[in-house]
Protein backbone atom coordinates (compact mmCIF):
# COMPACT_ATOMS: atom_id res chain seq x y z
CA UNK A 1 0.00 0.00 0.00
CA UNK A 2 1.51 3.57 -0.61
CA UNK A 3 2.31 6.47 1.73
CA UNK A 4 -0.46 7.59 4.06
CA UNK A 5 -2.15 10.32 1.97
CA UNK A 6 -2.68 13.68 3.59
CA UNK A 7 -6.38 15.16 2.64
CA UNK A 8 -7.94 18.64 3.15
CA UNK A 9 -11.59 18.43 2.80
CA UNK A 10 -13.07 21.39 1.53
CA UNK A 11 -16.95 21.45 1.62
CA UNK A 12 -16.82 19.00 4.32
CA UNK A 13 -20.20 19.47 5.71
CA UNK A 14 -21.93 19.00 2.51
CA UNK A 15 -23.14 15.92 0.61
CA UNK A 16 -19.63 15.30 -1.72
CA UNK A 17 -17.68 16.44 1.43
CA UNK A 18 -19.59 13.60 3.65
CA UNK A 19 -18.91 10.73 1.03
CA UNK A 20 -15.85 11.06 0.86
CA UNK A 21 -15.00 11.04 4.55
CA UNK A 22 -17.20 7.58 4.61
CA UNK A 23 -14.47 6.02 2.56
CA UNK A 24 -11.80 8.14 4.76
CA UNK A 25 -12.96 6.30 7.24
CA UNK A 26 -12.93 3.02 5.83
CA UNK A 27 -9.15 3.55 5.61
CA UNK A 28 -7.41 4.94 8.71
CA UNK A 29 -4.09 3.34 7.78
CA UNK A 30 -4.24 5.48 4.37
CA UNK A 31 -5.74 8.51 4.65
CA UNK A 32 -5.24 10.94 7.16
CA UNK A 33 -7.55 14.50 7.10
CA UNK A 34 -5.45 17.46 7.56
CA UNK A 35 -8.43 20.35 7.12
CA UNK A 36 -12.26 20.24 7.38
CA UNK A 37 -13.94 23.59 6.45
CA UNK A 38 -17.40 24.44 6.03
CA UNK A 39 -19.80 27.48 5.35
CA UNK A 40 -22.00 28.08 8.39
CA UNK A 41 -22.62 24.96 10.40
CA UNK A 42 -20.58 25.34 13.37
CA UNK A 43 -21.90 22.53 14.80
CA UNK A 44 -21.47 19.83 12.15
CA UNK A 45 -17.84 21.10 11.38
CA UNK A 46 -17.28 20.33 15.54
CA UNK A 47 -18.68 16.94 15.06
CA UNK A 48 -16.29 15.73 11.91
CA UNK A 49 -13.59 17.16 14.15
CA UNK A 50 -14.00 15.07 16.88
CA UNK A 51 -14.31 11.95 14.66
CA UNK A 52 -11.40 12.84 12.46
CA UNK A 53 -9.13 14.67 14.41
CA UNK A 54 -8.06 17.50 11.66
CA UNK A 55 -4.69 19.81 11.86
CA UNK A 56 -6.69 22.59 11.43
CA UNK A 57 -11.17 23.50 10.71
CA UNK A 58 -12.12 26.45 8.74
CA UNK A 59 -15.67 27.97 8.72
CA UNK A 60 -15.80 30.48 5.84
CA UNK A 61 -18.24 32.93 7.73
CA UNK A 62 -15.30 35.08 10.01
CA UNK A 63 -18.31 36.09 12.43
CA UNK A 64 -18.34 31.88 13.53
CA UNK A 65 -14.80 31.81 14.45
CA UNK A 66 -15.33 32.16 18.29
CA UNK A 67 -17.69 29.59 18.04
CA UNK A 68 -16.07 27.17 16.31
CA UNK A 69 -12.50 28.13 18.82
CA UNK A 70 -14.81 27.65 21.70
CA UNK A 71 -16.42 24.11 20.05
CA UNK A 72 -12.86 23.00 19.61
CA UNK A 73 -11.41 23.83 23.20
CA UNK A 74 -14.48 22.40 24.87
CA UNK A 75 -14.00 18.94 23.08
CA UNK A 76 -10.81 19.05 24.26
CA UNK A 77 -9.48 18.88 20.61
CA UNK A 78 -5.50 20.35 19.47
CA UNK A 79 -7.84 21.37 16.02
CA UNK A 80 -6.34 24.80 14.82
CA UNK A 81 -9.77 26.73 14.41
CA UNK A 82 -9.64 28.95 11.41
CA UNK A 83 -11.74 31.39 9.89
CA UNK A 84 -12.61 33.62 6.05
CA UNK A 85 -11.17 33.22 2.75
CA UNK A 86 -7.60 33.36 3.26
CA UNK A 87 -8.10 30.41 6.15
CA UNK A 88 -9.50 28.59 2.91
CA UNK A 89 -6.55 29.44 0.80
CA UNK A 90 -4.03 28.97 3.44
CA UNK A 91 -6.14 25.11 3.99
CA UNK A 92 -5.75 24.47 0.51
CA UNK A 93 -2.08 25.39 -0.25
CA UNK A 94 -0.94 23.92 3.34
CA UNK A 95 2.81 21.86 3.25
CA UNK A 96 1.41 19.25 5.27
CA UNK A 97 -1.56 18.32 2.53
CA UNK A 98 -1.47 16.64 -0.61
CA UNK A 99 -4.46 16.23 -1.62
CA UNK A 100 -7.18 18.50 -1.43
CA UNK A 101 -11.13 17.65 -2.15
CA UNK A 102 -13.05 20.24 -3.86
CA UNK A 103 -16.18 20.05 -2.36
CA UNK A 104 -17.24 23.55 -2.05
CA UNK A 105 -20.39 24.13 -4.08
CA UNK A 106 -21.00 27.11 -6.42
CA UNK A 107 -18.32 29.82 -7.85
CA UNK A 108 -17.08 30.29 -3.63
CA UNK A 109 -14.76 27.04 -4.71
CA UNK A 110 -13.11 29.04 -7.23
CA UNK A 111 -10.13 30.39 -5.14
CA UNK A 112 -9.32 27.74 -3.15
CA UNK A 113 -9.18 25.49 -6.47
CA UNK A 114 -6.92 27.51 -8.22
CA UNK A 115 -4.71 27.83 -5.10
CA UNK A 116 -4.93 23.96 -4.57
CA UNK A 117 -3.76 23.63 -8.28
CA UNK A 118 -1.03 26.32 -7.89
CA UNK A 119 0.53 24.88 -4.71
CA UNK A 120 0.75 21.25 -7.15
CA UNK A 121 -1.85 19.18 -5.20
CA UNK A 122 -3.80 16.49 -5.83
CA UNK A 123 -6.89 18.02 -6.81
CA UNK A 124 -9.96 15.52 -6.37
CA UNK A 125 -12.39 18.29 -8.18
CA UNK A 126 -16.54 18.28 -7.31
CA UNK A 127 -17.13 21.86 -7.34
CA UNK A 128 -17.78 21.70 -11.55
CA UNK A 129 -18.54 25.73 -11.46
CA UNK A 130 -14.88 26.78 -11.17
CA UNK A 131 -14.43 24.66 -13.98
CA UNK A 132 -17.12 26.43 -15.22
CA UNK A 133 -16.30 29.48 -14.33
CA UNK A 134 -12.21 29.38 -14.87
CA UNK A 135 -11.37 26.08 -17.19
CA UNK A 136 -8.56 27.36 -19.05
CA UNK A 137 -7.00 29.29 -16.57
CA UNK A 138 -7.12 26.23 -13.62
CA UNK A 139 -6.05 23.40 -16.49
CA UNK A 140 -2.97 25.92 -16.77
CA UNK A 141 -1.90 26.64 -13.50
CA UNK A 142 -2.22 22.68 -12.73
CA UNK A 143 -0.32 21.76 -15.51
CA UNK A 144 2.53 24.37 -14.67
CA UNK A 145 2.10 22.81 -11.19
CA UNK A 146 2.15 19.76 -11.93
CA UNK A 147 -1.27 19.26 -9.93
CA UNK A 148 -2.96 16.11 -10.69
CA UNK A 149 -6.68 16.71 -11.26
CA UNK A 150 -8.82 13.92 -10.90
CA UNK A 151 -12.28 14.48 -11.42
CA UNK A 152 -14.91 13.76 -9.20
CA UNK A 153 -18.31 14.27 -10.66
CA UNK A 154 -19.40 11.29 -11.51
CA UNK A 155 -19.44 11.45 -15.59
CA UNK A 156 -16.34 13.21 -15.98
CA UNK A 157 -14.94 10.10 -13.27
CA UNK A 158 -16.39 7.63 -15.62
CA UNK A 159 -14.92 9.15 -18.58
CA UNK A 160 -11.37 9.48 -16.95
CA UNK A 161 -11.54 5.78 -16.03
CA UNK A 162 -12.35 5.14 -19.94
CA UNK A 163 -9.34 6.77 -21.29
CA UNK A 164 -6.12 5.02 -21.05
CA UNK A 165 -4.01 6.23 -18.03
CA UNK A 166 -0.68 7.17 -19.53
CA UNK A 167 0.61 9.88 -21.92
CA UNK A 168 -0.27 13.44 -21.21
CA UNK A 169 -3.55 15.19 -22.06
CA UNK A 170 -2.73 15.32 -25.85
CA UNK A 171 -1.94 11.31 -26.44
CA UNK A 172 -4.53 10.21 -24.19
CA UNK A 173 -7.24 11.59 -26.78
CA UNK A 174 -5.83 9.46 -29.73
CA UNK A 175 -8.54 8.13 -31.52
CA UNK A 176 -11.30 9.48 -29.56
CA UNK A 177 -14.06 10.16 -31.35
CA UNK A 178 -16.47 11.77 -28.79
CA UNK A 179 -17.46 11.81 -25.23
CA UNK A 180 -21.02 10.89 -24.29
CA UNK A 181 -22.02 12.46 -21.19
CA UNK A 182 -25.23 10.41 -20.22
CA UNK A 183 -27.86 12.01 -17.98
CA UNK A 184 -30.55 10.77 -15.91
CA UNK A 185 -33.37 13.33 -17.25
CA UNK A 186 -33.87 14.52 -13.55
CA UNK A 187 -37.24 14.48 -11.79
CA UNK A 188 -39.34 15.91 -14.49
CA UNK A 189 -38.06 13.97 -17.73
CA UNK A 190 -40.79 13.01 -20.01
CA UNK A 191 -42.76 16.23 -18.91
CA UNK A 192 -43.86 19.24 -21.47
CA UNK A 193 -43.04 22.83 -20.96
CA UNK A 194 -46.58 23.72 -19.74
CA UNK A 195 -46.15 20.79 -16.82
CA UNK A 196 -43.51 22.81 -15.84
CA UNK A 197 -45.56 25.81 -14.79
CA UNK A 198 -46.05 25.23 -10.87
CA UNK A 199 -42.97 23.10 -9.68
CA UNK A 200 -41.80 24.07 -6.30
CA UNK A 201 -38.27 23.70 -4.61
CA UNK A 202 -39.27 20.60 -3.20
CA UNK A 203 -40.46 18.97 -6.73
CA UNK A 204 -37.28 19.56 -8.33
CA UNK A 205 -35.09 18.55 -5.49
CA UNK A 206 -36.80 15.26 -5.23
CA UNK A 207 -34.20 13.68 -7.48
CA UNK A 208 -35.04 10.01 -8.54
CA UNK A 209 -31.39 8.77 -8.05
CA UNK A 210 -29.23 10.87 -6.42
CA UNK A 211 -29.30 12.34 -3.10
CA UNK A 212 -27.48 15.47 -3.67
CA UNK A 213 -27.68 19.26 -2.30
CA UNK A 214 -29.98 21.56 -2.94
CA UNK A 215 -28.05 23.85 -5.63
CA UNK A 216 -26.88 20.60 -8.07
CA UNK A 217 -30.47 19.26 -7.69
CA UNK A 218 -32.05 22.08 -9.14
CA UNK A 219 -29.69 21.79 -12.05
CA UNK A 220 -30.31 18.37 -12.27
CA UNK A 221 -33.99 18.99 -12.77
CA UNK A 222 -32.91 21.99 -15.35
CA UNK A 223 -30.71 19.99 -17.43
CA UNK A 224 -28.43 22.82 -16.39
CA UNK A 225 -25.89 20.56 -14.31
CA UNK A 226 -25.61 18.59 -17.48
CA UNK A 227 -24.70 22.01 -19.82
CA UNK A 228 -22.17 22.89 -17.01
CA UNK A 229 -20.78 19.36 -17.29
CA UNK A 230 -20.43 19.79 -20.94
CA UNK A 231 -18.05 22.83 -20.45
CA UNK A 232 -16.22 20.47 -17.34
CA UNK A 233 -15.71 18.22 -19.96
CA UNK A 234 -14.51 20.33 -22.44
CA UNK A 235 -12.12 21.86 -20.09
CA UNK A 236 -10.80 18.57 -18.33
CA UNK A 237 -10.35 16.69 -21.15
CA UNK A 238 -9.68 19.11 -24.28
CA UNK A 239 -12.30 18.11 -26.73
CA UNK A 240 -14.51 21.06 -28.56
CA UNK A 241 -18.12 21.46 -27.80
CA UNK A 242 -18.96 19.40 -31.12
CA UNK A 243 -17.37 16.01 -29.58
CA UNK A 244 -18.55 15.99 -26.92
CA UNK A 245 -22.71 14.85 -26.23
CA UNK A 246 -25.56 14.00 -23.91
CA UNK A 247 -27.63 11.14 -23.90
CA UNK A 248 -30.66 10.77 -21.40
CA UNK A 249 -30.29 7.23 -19.27
CA UNK A 250 -32.96 7.52 -16.65
CA UNK A 251 -31.07 4.54 -14.49
CA UNK A 252 -28.05 6.51 -13.53
CA UNK A 253 -25.79 2.79 -13.98
CA UNK A 254 -24.14 3.71 -16.71
CA UNK A 255 -21.69 6.86 -16.00
CA UNK A 256 -20.65 8.11 -18.88
CA UNK A 257 -19.01 6.48 -22.43
CA UNK A 258 -15.85 6.99 -24.66
CA UNK A 259 -16.60 6.59 -28.35
CA UNK A 260 -13.68 5.45 -29.79
CA UNK A 261 -12.46 5.73 -33.58
CA UNK A 262 -12.37 2.21 -34.22
CA UNK A 263 -15.84 1.55 -33.11
CA UNK A 264 -15.42 0.72 -29.76
CA UNK A 265 -17.51 2.48 -26.92
CA UNK A 266 -16.28 2.11 -23.62
CA UNK A 267 -18.14 3.23 -20.21
CA UNK A 268 -18.25 3.23 -16.89
CA UNK A 269 -21.18 1.32 -14.67
CA UNK A 270 -21.84 1.73 -10.91
CA UNK A 271 -24.41 1.95 -8.50
CA UNK A 272 -25.82 5.90 -7.99
CA UNK A 273 -23.61 6.87 -5.14
CA UNK A 274 -20.59 9.26 -5.24
CA UNK A 275 -18.63 7.04 -2.82
CA UNK A 276 -17.16 5.07 -6.04
CA UNK A 277 -15.51 8.45 -7.40
CA UNK A 278 -14.35 9.19 -4.46
CA UNK A 279 -12.44 6.15 -3.57
CA UNK A 280 -11.26 6.11 -7.39
CA UNK A 281 -9.98 9.09 -7.25
CA UNK A 282 -8.81 8.64 -3.80
CA UNK A 283 -6.78 5.33 -4.35
CA UNK A 284 -5.79 6.30 -7.97
CA UNK A 285 -4.21 4.27 -9.42
CA UNK A 286 -5.16 1.66 -7.17
CA UNK A 287 -8.63 0.38 -5.63
CA UNK A 288 -10.39 0.27 -2.34
CA UNK A 289 -13.62 -0.79 -0.55
CA UNK A 290 -15.52 1.96 -0.91
CA UNK A 291 -18.66 0.68 0.49
CA UNK A 292 -20.65 0.46 -2.45
CA UNK A 293 -21.85 -2.60 -3.11
CA UNK A 294 -21.75 -4.72 -6.28
CA UNK A 295 -23.66 -4.10 -9.52
CA UNK A 296 -26.70 -6.48 -9.69
CA UNK A 297 -27.20 -6.09 -13.81
CA UNK A 298 -29.82 -8.98 -13.88
CA UNK A 299 -31.56 -7.28 -11.50
CA UNK A 300 -31.70 -3.95 -12.72
CA UNK A 301 -33.33 -6.10 -16.31
CA UNK A 302 -32.73 -3.21 -18.90
CA UNK A 303 -30.64 0.05 -19.58
CA UNK A 304 -32.81 2.68 -21.35
CA UNK A 305 -30.94 5.34 -23.61
CA UNK A 306 -32.77 8.23 -25.32
CA UNK A 307 -31.86 11.85 -26.35
CA UNK A 308 -32.01 14.92 -24.63
CA UNK A 309 -35.75 16.87 -24.58
CA UNK A 310 -33.98 20.01 -25.77
CA UNK A 311 -37.04 22.13 -25.94
CA UNK A 312 -38.44 21.56 -22.67
CA UNK A 313 -35.00 21.79 -21.00
CA UNK A 314 -33.04 25.19 -22.87
CA UNK A 315 -30.35 25.13 -20.26
CA UNK A 316 -28.56 22.72 -21.84
CA UNK A 317 -28.38 24.52 -25.22
CA UNK A 318 -27.79 27.82 -23.28
CA UNK A 319 -24.75 25.67 -21.89
CA UNK A 320 -23.58 24.51 -25.22
CA UNK A 321 -24.01 28.01 -26.49
CA UNK A 322 -21.78 29.72 -24.10
CA UNK A 323 -18.94 27.28 -24.67
CA UNK A 324 -19.15 27.80 -27.99
CA UNK A 325 -18.88 32.08 -27.36
CA UNK A 326 -16.20 31.03 -25.03
CA UNK A 327 -14.38 33.59 -23.03
CA UNK A 328 -15.84 34.60 -20.25
CA UNK A 329 -19.49 33.19 -21.62
CA UNK A 330 -18.90 30.09 -18.54
CA UNK A 331 -18.42 32.48 -16.13
CA UNK A 332 -21.52 34.17 -17.13
CA UNK A 333 -23.95 31.55 -17.66
CA UNK A 334 -22.56 29.99 -14.54
CA UNK A 335 -23.03 33.15 -12.38
CA UNK A 336 -26.49 33.50 -14.38
CA UNK A 337 -27.13 30.50 -12.70
CA UNK A 338 -26.34 30.84 -9.38
CA UNK A 339 -28.91 33.71 -9.11
CA UNK A 340 -31.66 32.24 -10.84
CA UNK A 341 -31.38 28.61 -8.93
CA UNK A 342 -30.97 30.70 -4.95
CA UNK A 343 -34.20 32.93 -6.37
CA UNK A 344 -36.19 29.72 -7.23
CA UNK A 345 -35.27 27.94 -3.95
CA UNK A 346 -36.41 31.24 -2.11
CA UNK A 347 -39.72 31.37 -4.32
CA UNK A 348 -38.77 34.68 -5.83
CA UNK A 349 -38.54 32.38 -9.65
CA UNK A 350 -40.42 30.43 -10.81
CA UNK A 351 -38.74 27.32 -12.32
CA UNK A 352 -39.05 28.29 -16.34
CA UNK A 353 -37.78 30.99 -14.69
CA UNK A 354 -34.42 29.76 -14.95
CA UNK A 355 -33.40 29.29 -18.50
CA UNK A 356 -35.26 32.68 -19.11
CA UNK A 357 -32.91 34.09 -16.33
CA UNK A 358 -29.39 32.92 -18.01
CA UNK A 359 -30.37 33.97 -21.60
CA UNK A 360 -31.42 37.33 -20.68
CA UNK A 361 -28.15 37.73 -18.41
CA UNK A 362 -26.06 36.33 -21.38
CA UNK A 363 -27.62 38.32 -23.95
CA UNK A 364 -26.51 41.66 -22.15
CA UNK A 365 -23.15 40.37 -20.75
CA UNK A 366 -20.68 41.22 -22.76
CA UNK A 367 -18.23 37.76 -23.05
CA UNK A 368 -14.51 39.08 -23.23
CA UNK A 369 -11.24 37.05 -23.14
CA UNK A 370 -11.21 35.99 -20.05
CA UNK A 371 -7.72 35.12 -19.68
CA UNK A 372 -6.92 36.45 -16.40
CA UNK A 373 -8.44 35.71 -12.30
CA UNK A 374 -9.31 39.41 -12.40
CA UNK A 375 -11.38 39.75 -15.39
CA UNK A 376 -13.42 36.13 -14.76
CA UNK A 377 -13.98 37.69 -11.59
CA UNK A 378 -15.42 40.89 -13.09
CA UNK A 379 -17.49 38.73 -15.65
CA UNK A 380 -18.93 36.72 -12.72
CA UNK A 381 -19.87 39.97 -10.87
CA UNK A 382 -21.33 41.86 -13.80
CA UNK A 383 -23.22 38.65 -14.72
CA UNK A 384 -24.79 38.59 -10.80
CA UNK A 385 -25.70 42.42 -11.04
CA UNK A 386 -27.18 41.67 -14.34
CA UNK A 387 -29.07 38.71 -13.31
CA UNK A 388 -30.13 40.44 -10.01
CA UNK A 389 -31.41 43.41 -12.04
CA UNK A 390 -33.43 41.57 -14.86
CA UNK A 391 -34.83 39.29 -11.48
CA UNK A 392 -36.98 41.91 -10.07
CA UNK A 393 -38.38 43.21 -13.67
CA UNK A 394 -38.89 39.73 -13.85
CA UNK A 395 -41.12 39.14 -10.89
CA UNK A 396 -42.58 42.55 -11.18
CA UNK A 397 -44.35 42.01 -14.68
P1 LIG B 1 -23.74 20.77 -0.59
O1 LIG B 1 -24.58 22.00 -0.64
O2 LIG B 1 -24.28 19.53 -0.01
O3 LIG B 1 -22.37 21.12 0.20
C1 LIG B 1 -21.62 22.26 -0.09
C2 LIG B 1 -20.45 22.42 0.87
O4 LIG B 1 -19.80 23.67 0.57
C3 LIG B 1 -20.85 22.51 2.35
O5 LIG B 1 -19.83 21.93 3.15
C4 LIG B 1 -20.93 24.02 2.60
O6 LIG B 1 -20.70 24.33 3.98
C5 LIG B 1 -19.81 24.53 1.72
N1 LIG B 1 -20.05 25.89 1.24
C6 LIG B 1 -21.20 26.37 0.67
N2 LIG B 1 -21.06 27.67 0.37
C7 LIG B 1 -19.81 28.03 0.75
C8 LIG B 1 -19.09 29.26 0.72
N3 LIG B 1 -19.63 30.41 0.24
N4 LIG B 1 -17.80 29.27 1.18
C9 LIG B 1 -17.25 28.14 1.68
N5 LIG B 1 -17.90 26.96 1.76
C10 LIG B 1 -19.16 26.90 1.29
O7 LIG B 1 -23.23 20.53 -2.09
P2 LIG B 1 -22.81 19.13 -2.78
O8 LIG B 1 -23.99 18.49 -3.36
O9 LIG B 1 -21.93 18.37 -1.85
O10 LIG B 1 -21.95 19.67 -4.01
C11 LIG B 1 -20.63 20.16 -3.87
C12 LIG B 1 -20.01 20.34 -5.24
O11 LIG B 1 -19.87 19.05 -5.84
C13 LIG B 1 -20.88 21.15 -6.21
O12 LIG B 1 -20.06 21.90 -7.05
C14 LIG B 1 -21.60 20.09 -7.01
O13 LIG B 1 -21.96 20.52 -8.30
C15 LIG B 1 -20.56 19.00 -7.09
N6 LIG B 1 -21.11 17.65 -7.28
C16 LIG B 1 -21.94 17.12 -6.34
C17 LIG B 1 -22.46 15.84 -6.52
C18 LIG B 1 -23.35 15.20 -5.47
O14 LIG B 1 -23.68 14.04 -5.61
N7 LIG B 1 -23.74 15.90 -4.42
C19 LIG B 1 -22.15 15.13 -7.67
C20 LIG B 1 -21.30 15.69 -8.62
C21 LIG B 1 -20.78 16.96 -8.40
MG1 LIG C 1 -22.48 14.70 -12.56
Amino acid sequence: MSATRTIAVLGATGSIGGSALDVIARHPQRFAVTTLSAHRDVDALLALCRQFRPQRAVIADPALLDPLAAGLRAAGLATEPLAGRNALLAAATAGDTDTVIAAIVGAAGMASTLAAAQAGKRLLLANKESVVLAGALLMDTAKRNGAQIIPIDSEHNAIFQCLPTVGDTGDRLKGVRRLVLTASGGPFRGRQRAELESITPDQACAHPNWVMGRKISVDSATLMNKGLEVIEAHWLFGLPAERIEVLVHPQSIVHSLVDYADGSMLAQLGQPDMRTALAQALAWPERIESGVGALDLARHGRLDFEPPDRLTFPCLDLAYHALQLGGTAGAIVNAANEVAVSAFLQGQLRFLGIPELIARTLDRVAVTAGDSIDALLAADRAARDAATHHLTLMEST
